[in-house]
């Protein structure tokens, strides 16, 4: 789906966010990107929605650069607007594009289990509800590429394990390929099927691992902690 070759890029005033990163994403991918903070990881995130160019090194998106609407964006904030509904939150990238956009947006918040919510301000939401809105206004559009920048990193544990499961199973039923950014080991070894582990800055891709497809178990399970074990080794072998 994407290829990255040689990508790098430095900030006026000298910062070298990333060097020569060498990276694809396949169609079906959840590709982690795990990296401590710093080392550059919202920086790749933003070269591969388009919003930034590398200076060197090139980005290949199928010949191309994507379509509107082919990619979507969830940040660590759930970013809603606090005077409009979850519903009209939702249906903001359809309006914006002068269409409607309300039955999407209410499937959308089905899907994430906030039927009976449509009518409610961010406000009256708890935090892992405004997230889920947030997932569910990036999906609505039906993107082909999830980008996620840490979005469970403000979360309490059990909500965020919670969202963890429900993306997991969002992201099968759509069939959309995910990257998401992360520096928690737990959280990629239980969501990635590849792994992709950064340095320090400048960011480079040191190590790339495969993680079986199949959802574990339960996070107690040998399955869980064989891929917890293959992840922390990983990013033990470059530290
Ligand atoms: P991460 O997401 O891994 O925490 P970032 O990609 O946000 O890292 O940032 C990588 C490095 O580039 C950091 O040192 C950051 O301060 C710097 N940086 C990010 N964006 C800019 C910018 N627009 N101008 C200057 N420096 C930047």
């Amino acid at each position: 789906m994407l290829v990255i070759e040689g990508a790098s890029r430095r900030f006026p005033g000298g910062t070298v966010a990333l060097e020569r990163v060498d990276l694809r994403v396949e169609r079906g991918d959840f590709l982690v990107l795990l990296g401590p903070s710093g080392c550059g990881k919202s920086t790749l995130l933003r070269l591969i929605a388009g919003l930034d160019a590398p200076d060197a090194g090139r980005l290949d998106w199928e010949g191309g650069r994507p379509g509107p609407g082919e990619v979507g964006f969830v940040f660590q904030d759930a970013t809603l607007l606090p005077w409009a509904s979850a519903e009209a939150n939702v249906a903001l990238p359809f309006r914006l594009r002068g269409a409607a956009g309300d039955g999407r947006a209410r499937a959308a918040l089905a899907e994430v289990g906030l039927a009976g919510f449509e009518g409610a301000r961010p406000r009256a939401l708890s935090g892992g509800m405004r997230m889920r809105v947030s997932i569910a206004r990036a999906l609505a559009p039906r993107p082909r590429l999830l980008l996620m920048d840490e979005p469970f990193a403000a979360l309490d544990e059990a909500t965020r394990h919670g969202l963890q499961a429900q993306l997991r199973a969002l992201v099968a039923e759509h069939g959309v390929t995910c990257v998401f950014v992360t520096h928690s080991l737990y959280e990629a070894a239980f969501l990635a099927t590849r792994v992709a582990v950064m340095t320090a800055r400048p960011g480079r891709i040191a190590r790339e691992l495969a993680l079986p497809a199949e959802a574990p178990a339960d996070r107690l399970g040998p399955d869980y902690s064989a891929r917890l074990r293959q992840v922390s080794e990983a990013v033990h072998a470059i530290a």
